[in-house]
């Protein structure tokens, strides 16, 4: 209730809450489950927000329903199941309560349009997206990878459709908020979600990743808001600046075109000394050079690191192409 007020306060548009949680493990919070969806529709009473809470299954949309909650979302557990997300639309059928769809817990932007679709094809309302970055193994600066592109490929591919970006989950921490959220509205996404609670330590799921309302209300007054109307620079310098990223990027295929041709001459070299294609000593110096001299250059070695790994993967197939064709002929 004390969240709830405390928002209303700082333009907040839709107060959200779990009341079922899926839980990676047993034994964590669970949520309250039915019982808080009263306590929910008290808190829009005290602070006139409409309310919003994740469904799983049918069963929580009846009883979402019947309590009048305002707006559903599935969550990234659930958008990863075809069937769970049927069940779902299933039971929404012809009603027009606006959900919202957050990605599939993995990068795959197909699953995510699917989940979209199948929630399209029986509800009236709107349909919206959640990117709240996707799941990886180890621990990593992101708690999920935001993967941007996979949100501007879905803006692509549904233009019709809005995306909330999910900082708090993408994040995973409070100290990484704050880019997240500038970088989702530079990007032209449509909104945030952000996790807030009076005692963030305390909180009984997402501890790490919680903000009080007033840091909430600090972070949303912090983001510098750009029109797409207001242009920064004239249109003559955008076209000069998108020739020359043209030109980078012609140079930048002819360079990777050269390499793998090494790639294939290593290749054979390999195979005329019976050598595996996978050598994991030398992939691991290109990998710890090409790092180093990431860094020196200021890009991001997170960033190297994906890049070298699909050319790593293409190096292979070009490789194993070469053996298959010298085994083939001999
Ligand atoms: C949540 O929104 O609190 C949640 C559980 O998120 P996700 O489904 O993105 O993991
Ligand atoms: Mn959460």
């Amino acid at each position: 209730m004390n969240t709830a007020k405390e928002l209303a306060k700082r333009g907040v548009h839709i107060l959200r809450a779990g009341i079922w949680k899926p839980r990676t493990r047993p034994n964590g919070f669970e949520g309250k489950g039915s019982v808080a969806l009263q306590w929910m529709v008290k808190a829009r009473e005290a602070s006139g927000l409409p309310i919003a809470t994740e469904v799983a299954n049918a069963q929580h949309v009846e009883a979402c329903l019947n309590a009048g909650v305002d707006v559903l979302w599935i969550g990234a557990r659930t958008s990863v199941s075809p069937f769970a997300v049927q069940e779902i639309a299933d039971a929404l059928k012809g009603t027009n309560v606006p959900i919202f769809v957050k990605n599939p817990m993995h990068a795959d932007l197909s699953l995510w349009m699917g989940a979209i679709e199948r929630v399209r094809s029986t509800v009236e309302g709107p349909v919206w997206a959640i990117h709240r970055g996707f799941s990886q193994y180890g621990q990593k600066e992101y708690r999920n990878a935001p993967m941007w592109e996979i949100a501007i490929g879905l803006k692509m591919a549904m233009p019709e459709v809005p995306i909330i970006c999910d900082p708090s989950h993408i994040a995973g921490n409070r100290s990484l908020l704050h880019p997240v959220a500038q970088k989702a509205m530079d990007l032209g996404m449509d909104g945030l979600m952000l996790e807030t609670h009076p005692d963030p330590q305390n909180a009984l799921s997402d501890a790490n990743q919680q903000l009080t309302p007033a840091a909430f209300g600090d972070l949303i007054e912090s983001l510098t808001i750009r029109s797409a109307s207001a242009p920064k620079i004239s249109s003559a310098d955008l076209t000069a600046l998108r020739l020359q990223m043209d030109s980078i990027d012609e140079q930048f295929i002819e360079l990777l075109h050269a390499r793998m041709d090494l790639a294939r001459q290593i290749g054979l070299h390999k195979w005329e000394k019976g050598m595996t294609i996978l050598q994991m000593e030398r992939w691991k110096e290109v990998f710890d050079t090409r790092e180093k001299w990431a860094t020196r250059a200021g890009l991001s070695p997170e960033f190297i690191q994906n890049f070298l790994e699909q050319v790593h993967k293409e190096s292979i197939r070009v490789q194993n192409e070469e053996m298959t064709s010298k085994i083939s002929r001999s």
